[in-house]
Protein backbone atom coordinates (compact mmCIF):
# COMPACT_ATOMS: atom_id res chain seq x y z
CA UNK A 1 0.00 0.00 0.00
CA UNK A 2 1.33 3.13 -0.88
CA UNK A 3 1.88 5.71 2.14
CA UNK A 4 2.00 9.33 2.06
CA UNK A 5 5.55 10.88 3.07
CA UNK A 6 4.03 13.89 4.61
CA UNK A 7 6.50 16.76 3.86
CA UNK A 8 5.03 20.03 4.66
CA UNK A 9 6.24 23.54 3.07
CA UNK A 10 8.32 24.86 5.58
CA UNK A 11 6.94 26.82 9.44
CA UNK A 12 9.94 28.78 10.57
CA UNK A 13 12.79 27.05 11.92
CA UNK A 14 14.94 30.05 13.17
CA UNK A 15 18.34 28.21 13.06
CA UNK A 16 19.10 31.99 12.30
CA UNK A 17 18.76 34.16 15.51
CA UNK A 18 15.73 36.81 15.05
CA UNK A 19 15.52 36.13 10.95
CA UNK A 20 12.60 37.76 10.25
CA UNK A 21 13.04 36.78 7.19
CA UNK A 22 11.27 33.34 6.46
CA UNK A 23 12.91 30.22 5.45
CA UNK A 24 10.82 29.17 2.41
CA UNK A 25 10.27 25.70 1.72
CA UNK A 26 9.01 23.66 -0.25
CA UNK A 27 8.67 20.11 -0.76
CA UNK A 28 5.15 17.87 -0.82
CA UNK A 29 5.74 14.52 -0.99
CA UNK A 30 3.81 12.22 -2.78
CA UNK A 31 3.79 8.55 -2.91
CA UNK A 32 2.85 6.24 -6.13
CA UNK A 33 4.28 3.58 -8.48
CA UNK A 34 4.87 0.20 -9.42
CA UNK A 35 5.04 -2.28 -6.55
CA UNK A 36 7.97 -4.82 -7.16
CA UNK A 37 7.75 -8.22 -6.43
CA UNK A 38 10.04 -8.58 -2.84
CA UNK A 39 10.86 -11.76 -0.84
CA UNK A 40 8.47 -10.39 2.36
CA UNK A 41 6.36 -7.93 2.88
CA UNK A 42 7.79 -5.30 5.30
CA UNK A 43 6.12 -2.66 6.95
CA UNK A 44 6.35 1.71 5.72
CA UNK A 45 5.35 3.88 9.03
CA UNK A 46 5.93 7.44 9.03
CA UNK A 47 5.78 9.60 11.86
CA UNK A 48 5.54 13.87 11.42
CA UNK A 49 6.51 15.63 14.63
CA UNK A 50 7.15 19.45 15.23
CA UNK A 51 10.28 19.82 15.70
CA UNK A 52 13.39 22.31 14.41
CA UNK A 53 10.80 25.11 14.15
CA UNK A 54 8.74 23.25 11.75
CA UNK A 55 7.50 20.09 10.77
CA UNK A 56 9.90 16.55 10.86
CA UNK A 57 8.86 13.43 8.58
CA UNK A 58 10.60 9.81 9.77
CA UNK A 59 9.55 7.52 7.35
CA UNK A 60 11.05 3.96 7.86
CA UNK A 61 10.62 0.07 5.86
CA UNK A 62 10.99 -2.18 8.38
CA UNK A 63 10.58 -6.08 9.09
CA UNK A 64 7.57 -4.91 10.64
CA UNK A 65 5.57 -2.04 12.14
CA UNK A 66 6.82 -2.40 16.01
CA UNK A 67 10.15 -2.16 14.83
CA UNK A 68 9.86 0.94 12.46
CA UNK A 69 8.61 2.50 15.45
CA UNK A 70 11.69 1.98 17.47
CA UNK A 71 13.72 3.56 14.51
CA UNK A 72 11.70 6.07 14.41
CA UNK A 73 11.78 6.88 18.22
CA UNK A 74 15.32 6.71 17.99
CA UNK A 75 16.00 9.19 15.11
CA UNK A 76 13.42 11.53 16.61
CA UNK A 77 15.87 11.23 19.92
CA UNK A 78 18.85 12.39 18.00
CA UNK A 79 17.08 15.31 16.43
CA UNK A 80 15.87 16.55 20.11
CA UNK A 81 19.85 16.13 20.89
CA UNK A 82 20.79 18.07 17.64
CA UNK A 83 18.28 20.75 18.00
CA UNK A 84 19.91 21.19 21.44
CA UNK A 85 22.88 21.81 19.99
CA UNK A 86 22.51 23.43 16.48
CA UNK A 87 19.75 25.89 17.17
CA UNK A 88 20.23 29.68 17.45
CA UNK A 89 16.81 30.55 18.53
CA UNK A 90 17.32 28.26 21.91
CA UNK A 91 19.15 30.83 24.44
CA UNK A 92 20.54 27.56 26.00
CA UNK A 93 21.69 25.80 22.66
CA UNK A 94 25.53 25.02 22.66
CA UNK A 95 25.61 26.98 19.41
CA UNK A 96 24.18 30.27 21.48
CA UNK A 97 26.70 29.25 24.03
CA UNK A 98 29.50 29.57 21.07
CA UNK A 99 27.79 32.34 19.78
CA UNK A 100 28.48 34.78 23.27
CA UNK A 101 31.77 33.37 24.16
CA UNK A 102 34.08 33.19 21.37
CA UNK A 103 35.03 36.30 20.81
CA UNK A 104 36.21 36.08 24.19
CA UNK A 105 38.35 33.57 23.58
CA UNK A 106 38.41 29.80 22.77
CA UNK A 107 35.12 27.50 23.18
CA UNK A 108 35.50 23.88 23.24
CA UNK A 109 32.40 22.30 21.27
CA UNK A 110 30.94 19.53 20.53
CA UNK A 111 32.02 17.12 17.00
CA UNK A 112 28.03 18.27 15.68
CA UNK A 113 28.67 22.05 16.22
CA UNK A 114 32.39 21.43 15.13
CA UNK A 115 31.94 19.97 12.03
CA UNK A 116 28.67 22.07 10.95
CA UNK A 117 30.53 25.21 11.69
CA UNK A 118 33.56 23.42 9.45
CA UNK A 119 31.38 22.67 6.53
CA UNK A 120 30.00 26.36 6.58
CA UNK A 121 33.47 27.62 6.43
CA UNK A 122 34.33 25.26 4.21
CA UNK A 123 31.39 26.18 1.74
CA UNK A 124 31.79 29.74 1.63
CA UNK A 125 34.71 29.21 -0.54
CA UNK A 126 32.70 26.42 -2.36
CA UNK A 127 30.26 28.89 -3.27
CA UNK A 128 32.35 31.80 -4.38
CA UNK A 129 31.22 33.85 -1.49
CA UNK A 130 27.42 33.20 -1.81
CA UNK A 131 27.04 31.12 1.50
CA UNK A 132 28.26 32.74 4.48
CA UNK A 133 27.58 31.46 8.02
CA UNK A 134 27.74 34.91 9.59
CA UNK A 135 24.77 37.00 8.12
CA UNK A 136 23.07 37.19 11.11
CA UNK A 137 23.77 41.03 10.98
CA UNK A 138 22.43 41.46 8.08
CA UNK A 139 19.40 39.11 8.46
CA UNK A 140 18.81 41.43 11.21
CA UNK A 141 18.65 45.14 9.67
CA UNK A 142 16.57 43.35 7.45
CA UNK A 143 14.30 42.10 10.65
CA UNK A 144 14.40 45.56 11.85
CA UNK A 145 13.61 47.19 8.63
CA UNK A 146 10.91 45.47 8.06
CA UNK A 147 9.36 46.45 11.13
CA UNK A 148 9.77 50.01 10.69
CA UNK A 149 7.93 49.15 6.93
CA UNK A 150 11.13 51.00 5.49
CA UNK A 151 14.62 50.17 3.31
CA UNK A 152 17.70 49.46 4.98
CA UNK A 153 20.29 52.75 3.85
CA UNK A 154 23.51 51.78 2.17
CA UNK A 155 25.06 53.12 5.38
CA UNK A 156 23.38 50.26 7.32
CA UNK A 157 23.83 47.69 4.91
CA UNK A 158 27.80 48.43 4.26
CA UNK A 159 27.99 48.26 8.60
CA UNK A 160 26.08 44.81 8.62
CA UNK A 161 28.09 43.95 6.15
CA UNK A 162 31.25 45.27 7.73
CA UNK A 163 30.92 42.67 10.29
CA UNK A 164 30.22 39.68 8.63
CA UNK A 165 33.44 37.46 8.29
CA UNK A 166 33.48 33.67 8.16
CA UNK A 167 37.36 34.15 7.38
CA UNK A 168 37.26 35.42 11.13
CA UNK A 169 36.17 32.34 12.65
CA UNK A 170 39.25 30.58 14.24
CA UNK A 171 38.85 26.60 14.40
CA UNK A 172 41.04 24.11 16.02
CA UNK A 173 40.40 20.18 14.69
CA UNK A 174 42.58 19.07 17.60
CA UNK A 175 41.13 20.08 20.76
CA UNK A 176 37.68 20.84 19.01
CA UNK A 177 38.03 24.96 19.28
CA UNK A 178 36.36 27.76 18.10
CA UNK A 179 37.12 31.44 18.43
CA UNK A 180 37.18 34.99 16.55
CA UNK A 181 38.25 38.31 17.25
CA UNK A 182 34.92 39.79 16.23
CA UNK A 183 33.17 41.37 18.79
CA UNK A 184 29.49 41.15 17.79
CA UNK A 185 29.97 38.55 14.98
CA UNK A 186 27.66 35.71 15.32
CA UNK A 187 27.17 31.84 13.31
CA UNK A 188 23.89 31.18 12.01
CA UNK A 189 23.20 27.40 10.84
CA UNK A 190 19.83 28.25 9.31
CA UNK A 191 21.20 27.32 5.94
CA UNK A 192 22.80 23.88 6.27
CA UNK A 193 21.26 22.98 9.90
CA UNK A 194 18.27 20.71 8.54
CA UNK A 195 20.65 19.18 6.31
CA UNK A 196 23.26 18.46 8.82
CA UNK A 197 20.67 17.06 10.85
CA UNK A 198 18.62 14.56 7.66
CA UNK A 199 22.14 13.53 7.01
CA UNK A 200 22.68 12.61 10.82
CA UNK A 201 19.15 10.99 11.30
CA UNK A 202 20.18 8.58 8.18
CA UNK A 203 23.82 7.59 9.50
CA UNK A 204 21.96 6.33 12.60
CA UNK A 205 19.62 4.62 11.05
CA UNK A 206 22.00 3.03 8.57
CA UNK A 207 23.54 2.07 11.47
CA UNK A 208 20.98 0.26 12.89
CA UNK A 209 20.56 -1.98 10.06
CA UNK A 210 17.73 0.48 8.49
CA UNK A 211 18.08 0.12 4.38
CA UNK A 212 15.11 2.15 3.42
CA UNK A 213 13.79 5.28 4.94
CA UNK A 214 12.87 8.91 4.16
CA UNK A 215 13.88 11.84 6.24
CA UNK A 216 11.95 15.32 5.41
CA UNK A 217 12.86 18.22 6.90
CA UNK A 218 10.65 21.16 6.04
CA UNK A 219 12.32 21.16 2.45
CA UNK A 220 15.21 18.95 3.04
CA UNK A 221 15.19 15.33 2.69
CA UNK A 222 17.22 12.43 2.21
CA UNK A 223 15.83 9.71 0.41
CA UNK A 224 17.62 6.28 1.49
CA UNK A 225 16.93 3.32 -0.53
CA UNK A 226 13.29 2.52 -1.70
CA UNK A 227 9.93 2.32 -0.49
CA UNK A 228 8.11 -0.64 0.58
CA UNK A 229 7.24 -1.54 -2.47
CA UNK A 230 10.29 -1.65 -3.81
CA UNK A 231 9.80 1.53 -5.75
CA UNK A 232 11.93 4.95 -5.51
CA UNK A 233 10.63 7.36 -3.13
CA UNK A 234 9.20 10.57 -5.20
CA UNK A 235 9.12 13.87 -3.70
CA UNK A 236 6.68 16.97 -5.40
CA UNK A 237 8.24 20.26 -5.96
CA UNK A 238 5.48 22.68 -4.69
CA UNK A 239 4.58 25.28 -7.04
CA UNK A 240 6.21 28.72 -5.20
CA UNK A 241 2.96 30.52 -6.36
CA UNK A 242 0.85 28.74 -4.16
CA UNK A 243 2.97 28.29 -0.96
CA UNK A 244 -0.67 27.21 1.11
CA UNK A 245 -1.56 24.47 -1.12
CA UNK A 246 1.39 22.11 -0.59
CA UNK A 247 -0.59 19.29 -3.35
CA UNK A 248 -0.17 22.23 -6.30
CA UNK A 249 2.94 21.09 -7.57
CA UNK A 250 5.31 21.83 -10.50
CA UNK A 251 7.33 18.61 -10.40
CA UNK A 252 7.82 15.36 -9.00
CA UNK A 253 11.08 13.56 -8.60
CA UNK A 254 12.48 9.96 -8.25
CA UNK A 255 14.85 9.95 -6.05
CA UNK A 256 17.20 6.21 -3.70
CA UNK A 257 19.96 7.12 -2.00
CA UNK A 258 20.02 10.88 -3.02
CA UNK A 259 19.21 14.05 -1.27
CA UNK A 260 17.31 16.99 -2.27
CA UNK A 261 16.76 20.26 -0.93
CA UNK A 262 14.36 23.41 -1.78
CA UNK A 263 14.93 26.83 -0.71
CA UNK A 264 13.21 30.04 -2.18
CA UNK A 265 11.39 33.18 -0.67
CA UNK A 266 7.17 32.36 -0.84
CA UNK A 267 7.26 31.08 2.60
CA UNK A 268 9.69 32.69 4.45
CA UNK A 269 10.02 37.01 3.84
CA UNK A 270 10.04 39.81 5.38
CA UNK A 271 6.85 42.25 3.47
CA UNK A 272 7.97 45.98 3.38
CA UNK A 273 5.23 48.50 2.22
CA UNK A 274 3.71 45.59 0.43
CA UNK A 275 6.62 44.12 -1.29
CA UNK A 276 7.88 40.84 -0.43
CA UNK A 277 11.70 40.08 0.79
CA UNK A 278 13.45 37.01 0.78
CA UNK A 279 14.86 35.39 4.12
CA UNK A 280 17.96 34.64 2.01
CA UNK A 281 20.32 37.51 1.92
CA UNK A 282 23.48 37.83 -0.30
CA UNK A 283 26.24 38.77 1.65
CA UNK A 284 28.33 40.68 -1.54
CA UNK A 285 25.68 42.66 -1.49
CA UNK A 286 23.90 42.99 1.40
CA UNK A 287 20.26 42.56 -0.49
CA UNK A 288 18.08 40.01 0.19
CA UNK A 289 18.02 37.09 -3.16
CA UNK A 290 14.68 37.81 -4.97
CA UNK A 291 15.53 36.79 -8.41
CA UNK A 292 15.25 33.13 -7.54
CA UNK A 293 11.95 32.37 -6.06
CA UNK A 294 12.66 28.59 -6.08
CA UNK A 295 15.29 26.32 -6.95
CA UNK A 296 15.91 22.85 -6.26
CA UNK A 297 19.12 20.79 -5.63
CA UNK A 298 19.47 17.19 -5.70
CA UNK A 299 23.10 16.00 -4.34
CA UNK A 300 24.48 12.67 -2.55
CA UNK A 301 23.81 14.35 0.82
CA UNK A 302 21.52 16.92 2.59
CA UNK A 303 23.92 19.46 3.99
CA UNK A 304 25.74 19.93 -0.08
CA UNK A 305 21.90 20.21 -1.13
CA UNK A 306 20.94 22.29 1.97
CA UNK A 307 23.89 24.21 1.47
CA UNK A 308 23.77 24.48 -2.04
CA UNK A 309 19.69 25.80 -2.15
CA UNK A 310 20.89 28.45 0.10
CA UNK A 311 23.88 29.73 -2.34
CA UNK A 312 21.91 29.55 -5.54
CA UNK A 313 19.29 31.34 -4.49
CA UNK A 314 22.03 33.67 -3.96
CA UNK A 315 24.11 33.28 -7.37
CA UNK A 316 21.02 33.08 -9.65
CA UNK A 317 20.84 31.18 -12.70
CA UNK A 318 23.26 31.84 -14.83
CA UNK A 319 26.00 31.51 -11.67
CA UNK A 320 24.18 28.91 -10.12
CA UNK A 321 24.20 26.63 -13.13
CA UNK A 322 27.67 27.38 -13.62
CA UNK A 323 28.73 26.14 -10.36
CA UNK A 324 26.43 23.26 -10.55
CA UNK A 325 27.91 22.09 -13.33
CA UNK A 326 31.50 21.87 -11.30
CA UNK A 327 30.16 19.80 -8.83
CA UNK A 328 29.98 15.71 -9.51
CA UNK A 329 26.52 14.00 -8.56
CA UNK A 330 24.88 18.06 -8.63
CA UNK A 331 21.87 18.98 -10.35
CA UNK A 332 19.56 21.92 -9.57
CA UNK A 333 16.47 23.14 -11.44
CA UNK A 334 15.34 27.04 -11.08
CA UNK A 335 11.86 28.47 -11.00
CA UNK A 336 11.21 31.89 -12.40
CA UNK A 337 8.36 33.59 -13.07
CA UNK A 338 7.83 35.62 -16.72
CA UNK A 339 6.17 38.88 -16.58
CA UNK A 340 2.85 36.90 -16.90
CA UNK A 341 3.11 34.92 -14.18
CA UNK A 342 3.72 32.27 -16.01
CA UNK A 343 6.96 29.14 -14.93
CA UNK A 344 10.22 29.51 -16.71
CA UNK A 345 12.14 26.84 -15.74
CA UNK A 346 16.07 26.00 -15.71
CA UNK A 347 17.34 22.84 -15.43
CA UNK A 348 21.02 21.52 -15.03
CA UNK A 349 21.99 19.12 -17.72
CA UNK A 350 21.47 15.76 -15.83
CA UNK A 351 18.36 17.14 -13.57
CA UNK A 352 15.59 15.60 -15.87
CA UNK A 353 16.73 12.40 -15.50
CA UNK A 354 15.18 12.32 -11.45
CA UNK A 355 12.09 13.90 -12.76
CA UNK A 356 9.14 11.48 -12.75
CA UNK A 357 8.80 10.00 -16.66
CA UNK A 358 5.28 10.62 -18.13
CA UNK A 359 4.45 12.73 -15.01
CA UNK A 360 1.89 15.53 -15.50
CA UNK A 361 3.79 17.62 -14.05
CA UNK A 362 6.60 18.11 -16.36
CA UNK A 363 7.36 20.78 -17.94
P1 LIG B 1 17.44 27.76 3.42
O1 LIG B 1 16.01 27.77 3.72
O2 LIG B 1 18.13 26.46 3.61
O3 LIG B 1 17.74 28.36 2.09
O4 LIG B 1 18.17 28.66 4.52
C1 LIG B 1 17.78 29.98 4.73
C2 LIG B 1 18.33 30.41 6.07
O5 LIG B 1 19.76 30.48 5.97
C3 LIG B 1 17.90 31.79 6.47
O6 LIG B 1 16.72 31.74 7.23
C4 LIG B 1 19.08 32.28 7.28
O7 LIG B 1 19.03 31.75 8.57
C5 LIG B 1 20.26 31.64 6.58
N1 LIG B 1 20.83 32.45 5.49
C6 LIG B 1 20.29 33.50 4.81
N2 LIG B 1 21.12 33.93 3.85
C7 LIG B 1 22.23 33.14 3.92
C8 LIG B 1 23.45 33.08 3.18
N3 LIG B 1 23.71 33.92 2.19
N4 LIG B 1 24.36 32.13 3.53
C9 LIG B 1 24.11 31.27 4.54
N5 LIG B 1 22.98 31.26 5.28
C10 LIG B 1 22.04 32.19 4.95
MG1 LIG C 1 19.81 25.77 2.81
Amino acid sequence: MPLEAPMRGCERWRFAAGAAVVLALVIAGIVCGLRQQRPARRAQVSETRAALNTFVAVTVVAENASRAGEHIAAAFARLAQLEGTLSAHRPDSELSRLNSGAAGGCVSVSDDLYRAVEAGVNWHRRTLGAFNITVAPLLELWKNCGRQQRLPTQDELDKARASLGVDRIQMDSGKRHVRWFTEGMRIDLGGLGKGYCADELVKLLRARGVRDALISIAGDIYALGRREDGAPWRVGIQDPRRPDSPESLIGTLELSDMAVSTSGNYQRFVEIRGKRYSHIVDPRTGMTADAVPSVTVIGPDALTTDVLGTALSVLGVEEGLRLVAKMPGVEAMFVTFDERNEPRIFRSPGFARFEAVGGSHRR
